[in-house]
């Protein structure tokens, strides 16, 4: 095995995403020992440069761990030798074919294993993969290609693209990434839930009351509106991202950790889901807003975006699963731009404790003494369960603290980059992670009806002020299910 060749094709390598993210978690893989020892890095993009050029563009974005800096600029100058630039158009089958020479000169004629990243605008993914299936592919090892979202704008669209690209790869050929499942704290959710005896035997109706998926930035579009405003908040986040995570924190336990098992699970969770209608989900719109001297732009003063776009920078929406274990739990999704805070984090709060001996220590407001468990996935990743306590001394006094698990105390060593963990796991050949195409045909079915008629309907969002708290119709919509967002004491 250690014979064969591994060549990484990062096609659009000109981008941003290829410079922020992909370069760097190659050489985070490299660095720390995980890729085969025959590795090749060829970036692909329709800007002409040299391969001296790629690598001092990708040099100034490659970065060693705080906590592990022997060797960094050795490291990053073997690194940078194994990276190598082809200019191409990317309906070209010619250009791709020259591709595959410079590919089969680095393999030197040994077994070949070449995966594809595609980091390019979505109209051109067919031309690229029809190019890489004829020209490009290997032809005594496998080809892969990652492909990122967006995954279509609709079911109709994502089946377009998915039959398309079917034509020229297999299904486990193709690795849709969503970057939010190689999160840590995402991953660690089935760790939690299914080695700790204390959580699995509460998830459920009985004692969960609701559950809520919170996505926040503090920053708008900023001149780079032009990609958003074709697809609005709900494409960008709770379609993928957030339904994402739903599915994995309500799946029943799979057979196994095998990635078919884990991906059958997830996808019964989307298809147990009720289907979403108007008055479950609320949109809203920022709108510029000064405070002091400073003055921060609304959506539509950005150039990049049309002065009537009813785009929403926000929406929030109540889910329901039909299904036996959660029937009539609200799932709480709320996301959004231009906000007063950037985190993203799934909030799980429990029922009241029957019959309370220490009812009369919570006033009125029993909300205040139920528990809530909170696992913030950015930033400052933690886990955290939120119990009622003794406040030590005479008396019988109660409060709130936290069982706390701050990663950057307990696990001092940096968190790796999801885009590491899953460039990796496309190499390994192991799924768990990506999309299936039936999930996302799921995930396509739930919210596309809904899109249609807030598009159709032309449902002017709700505008709220860069940097607030978003707006007010999303405390009227969790009300409606009985739910406060974030935390019920008010502490957080
Ligand atoms: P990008 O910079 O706009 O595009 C990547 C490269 O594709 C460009 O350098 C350009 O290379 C080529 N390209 C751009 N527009 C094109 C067009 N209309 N026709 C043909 N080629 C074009 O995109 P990105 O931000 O790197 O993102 C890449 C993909 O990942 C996109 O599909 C995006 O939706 C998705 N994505 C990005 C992020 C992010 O953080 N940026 C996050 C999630 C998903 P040449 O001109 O040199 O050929």
């Amino acid at each position: 095995i250690s014979e064969s060749t591994l060549s990484i094709t990062v096609v659009g390598a000109s981008g941003d995403l290829a410079k922020k993210k992909i370069f760097p978690a190659l050489f985070a893989l490299f660095y720390e020992d995980w890729l085969p020892e025959n590795f090749t890095v060829f970036g692909y993009a329709r800007t002409k440069m040299t391969d001296e050029e790629l690598r001092d563009m990708i040099s100034k974005t490659l970065t060693c761990r705080i906590d592990n800096r022997e060797n960094c600029d050795d490291k990053m100058d073997q690194f940078l030798k194994r990276c190598f630039y082809h200019s191409g158009l990317y309906n070209s089958e010619e250009n791709f074919s020259e591709l595959d020479s410079k590919i089969k000169m680095k393999e030197g004629g040994k077994p070949s294993n070449r995966l594809f990243y595609l980091s390019i605008p979505p109209n051109i993914f067919v031309d690229v993969v029809r190019c890489v299936s004829v020209k490009a592919s290997s032809k005594n090892g496998w080809t892969r290609v990652i492909v990122e979202k967006p995954f279509g704008r609709d079911s109709e669209s994502s089946g377009r693209l998915i039959t398309c690209l079917k034509q020229y790869l297999t299904e486990d050929q193709i690795f849709r990434i969503d970057h939010y499942l190689g999160k840590e704290l995402v991953e660690n959710l089935s760790v939690l839930r299914f080695s700790n005896l204390v959580f699995e035997p509460l998830w459920c109706r009985n004692y969960i009351r609701n559950v809520q998926f919170i996505f926040s930035e503090d920053f708008g579009t900023e001149g780079r509106g032009g990609y958003f405003d074709n697809y609005g908040i709900i494409r960008d986040i709770m379609q993928n991202h957030l339904l994402q995570i739903l599915a994995l924190f309500a799946m029943e336990t799979p057979v196994s950790l095998d990635a078919e098992d884990i991906r059958n699970e997830k996808v019964k969770v989307l298809r147990s889901m009720r289907p979403l209608q108007l008055e479950d989900v609320i949109v809203g719109q920022y709108k510029g807003h000064s405070k002091g001297s400073k003055s921060y732009p609304g959506y539509t003063d950005d150039p990049t975006v049309p002065k009537d776009s009813l785009t929403p920078t926000f929406a929030a929406a109540a889910l329901f699963i039909n299904n036996a274990r959660w029937d009539g739990v609200p799932f709480l999704m709320k996301a959004g731009k231009a906000l007063h805070t950037k985190r993203a984090e799934i909030r799980v709060q429990f029922r009241h404790v029957p019959g309370n001996l220490y009812k009369r220590n919570f006033g009125t407001d029993l909300d205040k003494a139920t528990n809530e468990l909170v696992l913030r996935v950015q930033p400052d990743e933690a886990i955290y369960l939120k119990i009622n306590n003794k406040v030590p001394g005479i008396g019988m006094r109660l409060d709130r603290s936290d069982l706390n698990l701050l990663y950057s105390a307990r696990y001092p060593r940096e968190i790796p980059d999801a885009y590491e963990r899953l460039l990796l796991d496309a190499i390994e050949g192991e799924r768990r992670l990506f999309i299936r195409s039936d999930e996302l045909d799921a995930a396509w079915s739930l919210f596309t009806p809904l899109l249609k008629e807030l598009e159709g309907k032309k449902i002017a969002p709700e505008l709220y002020p860069y940097g607030s708290r978003g707006p007010v119709g999303a405390h009227y919509l969790a009300a409606k299910h009985n739910v406060r967002w974030g935390d019920l004491s008010g502490e957080d």
